[in-house]
């Protein structure tokens, strides 16, 4: 069994900058469980099915298969054979994943893999349920979360460093949209775990919210000897 670490929290509240700095001070493998459910949203725009017809997401999830690797620390997410990584992140593809991560067949098809991730490996993994339903004996989980407004601004930042043009206010109701999604759906809703930390980054730094983390990790491992 490895020592997990879950990081969960809404869309753009800095997760994965904050899990793969993280795992890289403590030698841990990152998992993104996001591009998972990203890989599998792909899936389901490439075989022509839109968000509304639950059915048939419910139908072909088995469909997709996913895998991930690792190539020069980074993760490396296969689907059906092909490298998509550099598909994942468009708007179109998170608003995709954000429905279809609500069905009940989508979670149970993505859980063994994640799950079997944190069994062979140390990992940061996060998510929206990781340390409620996935990794609920984790040692270490943390809630991060951040105002919709600053949520909004990283991720302006983050499309138009990539060369995408896009607009704050229609980032911040897809953002607000997909909050109420993924806090509202009957399966695996997100919410902090009873026993999970709460960080808020709207005022602090990447570096701060690492150190907390890695303060957070250190207590817990002087606490375990
Ligand atoms: O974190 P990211 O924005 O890449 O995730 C895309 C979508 O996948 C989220 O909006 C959420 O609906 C879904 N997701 C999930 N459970 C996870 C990770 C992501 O439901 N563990």
């Amino acid at each position: 069994m490895g020592f997990n670490i879950a990081i969960d929290g809404p869309a753009g509240a800095g997760k994965s900058t904050i899990a793969k700095r993280v795992a890289k001070e403590l030698s841990f493998i990152y998992v993104d469980t996001g591009a998972m459910y990203r890989a599998m949203a792909l899936y389901m725009i490439n075989t022509g099915i839109s968000p509304e017809n639950t059915d048939a997401i419910r139908e072909h999830c088995t469909g997709a298969r996913i895998t991930i690797h690792y190539e020069n620390g980074e993760q490396v997410v296969v689907l059906n054979g092909k490298k998509v990584n550099a598909f994942l992140r468009r708007e179109e593809v998170g608003n995709m994943a954000s429905v279809s991560s609500a069905v009940p067949e989508v979670r149970a098809h993505l859980l063994q893999l994640q799950r079997n991730l944190a069994a062979e490996n140390n990992v940061v993994m996060d998510g929206r349920d990781i340390g409620t339903t996935i990794l609920p004996e984790a040692e270490v989980k943390i809630y991060l979360t951040a105002s919709a407004d600053t949520r909004a601004r990283r991720r302006v930042r983050e499309l138009e460093e990539k060369g995408l043009n896009c607009d704050f206010e229609e980032i911040k109701k897809d953002i607000i949209e997909r909050d109420t999604r993924d806090m509202n759906r009957e399966v695996s809703p997100l919410r902090q775990a009873e026993d999970a930390i709460l960080l808020d980054s709207s005022d602090l730094t990447i570096e701060q919210v690492v150190e907390s983390i890695l303060d957070i990790f250190k207590q817990k491992t002087t606490q375990k000897m």
